[in-house]
């Protein structure tokens, strides 16, 4: 196992890494930006290193800066997060070739998932069928018209390099498809640096339903069952739970099961996530991420296996100690993204937390890096907590969800803390009827 592990992230991520390294007797070495010289991943970490100014791209950004900490702190190995370089092929390499373990997949694999057509080109491979639509990136807007003719209206444009919801524009008429591609694309080229776009079916009512997987050197890989994120706001994720409102004990094992053999197949390693749409018959394979994922924690409510500790024994070069059918799901888990941002705008909200109460009782897990008298810097991702609730079933979990955001008290800052409040109130939550444009409508309609 490794001696000092060196986090190249902040906020509740980097703590939960923390975490996990002292539970295996690692030493951990913070990162931080000089806005963040006195954030909580850095009074928690046995050692930190000042890597630059606030902006991103000269601290949390910078390979050059994240390599020479490690350097200077002795770590032999760098676990990414999420966000920033944890999907970087580049910088896995780096990371790599500086003579430090990455805590993640090869750097080809994350190149692969990274680019939309080459990922699902990988998939088809391995026996998982994606969305239909091009299994190129298009090149005229007749080539694409041709393929939306083929595939039928109403088709979306997403960029090759797309990520954060961003990239997307749907076509629901022969009339609409040239502008959305031109949106598409522009939009793409400002914010991926680069432009490629490529068509598939716009599926109208799906769930967003994706399977946790992990997978040892040794060739064993094994599914953690599914994650139903289909609660969004512009195909961002707000809520997730495990399992599946909709899923059955069968459907289940069945996609697990090709999903686990097919990150076999490719000779993947460590965590990943297989995303799909689910329309209530058929898996239609959307994306890889390569990554730990916001949204693990309620995996881990439901099987008890911890992520984080499994990604460091993997990389370490450590064998999955468990099968399949050493995997249990036991009850229901919910997890809520509690933003800094304005409750109807959702335009970030930085500042300075005044008062800071989080919820507590049984089945309740709070990861965030806030505390009163934090600074919500105006740099970085709006995420400043997860708050996570587990119950034998789900109208329990949901129950508690509903008890645990009364008790949330996040004071100076505006969060969503309402909007989480009102879907955790609402019926159609209750029961489960949700879809990927339930909680758009329902804002609409509130
Ligand atoms: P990103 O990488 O930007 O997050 P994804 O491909 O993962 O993009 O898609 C994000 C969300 O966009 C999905 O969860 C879903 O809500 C919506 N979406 C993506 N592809 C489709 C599709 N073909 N039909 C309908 N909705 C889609």
């Amino acid at each position: 196992m490794f001696e000092k592990v060196l986090i190249a992230n902040r906020g509740e991520i980097a703590l939960r890494i923390i975490r996990a390294c002292r539970d295996l007797g690692i030493r951990t070495v913070a990162v931080h930006s000089t806005i963040d010289s006195e954030a909580m991943h850095v009074r928690l970490a046995d050692e930190s290193v000042c890597i630059g100014p606030p902006a991103p791209r000269d601290s949390y950004l910078s390979m050059a800066a994240l390599v020479s900490a490690a350097s200077v702190a002795g770590a032999d190995a760098i676990h990414p997060g999420l966000g920033f370089l944890a999907e970087n092929a580049t910088f896995a390499q780096v990371v790599t070739d500086h003579g430090f373990t990455f805590i993640g997949p090869s750097p080809d694999h994350i190149a692969t998932m990274g680019d939309k057509i080459a990922a699902k080109a990988a998939m088809v491979e391995v026996g998982i069928s994606p969305v239909p639509g091009s299994d190129a990136a298009v090149e005229s807007d007749a080539e694409a018209a041709r393929i939306a003719e083929e595939i039928g209206y109403p088709v979306l444009v997403k960029a090759a390099a797309g990520g954060g919801g961003r990239g997307m524009q749907i076509a629901r008429e022969p009339t609409i498809l040239a502008p959305a591609l031109a949106l598409a694309r522009r939009e793409a080229a400002g914010a991926f640096g680069d432009s490629r776009v490529f068509i598939e079916k716009f599926i109208e009512k799906p769930r967003h339903i994706e399977i946790q997987i992990l997978a040892d050197s040794y060739g064993n890989a094994v599914h953690l069952g599914e994650r139903d994120c289909s609660i969004q706001r512009r195909h961002q994720k707000v809520i997730e739970e495990s399992p599946s409102p909709v899923l059955d004990d069968a459907v289940r094992a069945e996609i697990g099961a090709r999903a686990a053999t097919a990150v076999r197949q490719l000779g993947y390693l460590g965590a990943g996530t297989l995303e799909f749409l689910f329309d209530g018959r058929d898996f239609h394979f959307i994306e890889m991420n390569t990554r730990l994922q916001v949204e693990h924690p309620v995996t881990e409510m439901v099987t008890g296996v911890d992520l984080v500790r499994e990604q460091l024994t993997i990389a370490a070069g450590g064998k999955l100690q468990f099968g399949q059918d050493d995997v249990r799901f036991d009850g229901h888990a919910i997890e809520c993204r509690v933003n800094a941002e304005d409750a109807r705008t959702f335009v970030p909200s930085p500042g300075r937390v005044r008062e800071y109460h989080p919820p507590g009782g049984p089945g309740v897990r709070v990861d965030s890096a806030l505390f009163a008298g934090c600074m919500v810097p105006p740099h970085y991702d709006s995420l400043i907590a997860k708050l996570i609730v587990h119950g034998p079933d789900r109208p329990t979990a949901v129950a508690r969800l509903a008890r645990a955001l009364d008790e949330y008290v996040i004071e100076g800052i505006d969060t969503n803390l309402e909007l989480h409040r009102g879907i955790a109130g609402d019926r159609d939550f209750s029961s489960g009827a949700y879809d990927i444009h339930w909680l758009e409508r329902w804002m609409d309609g509130a």
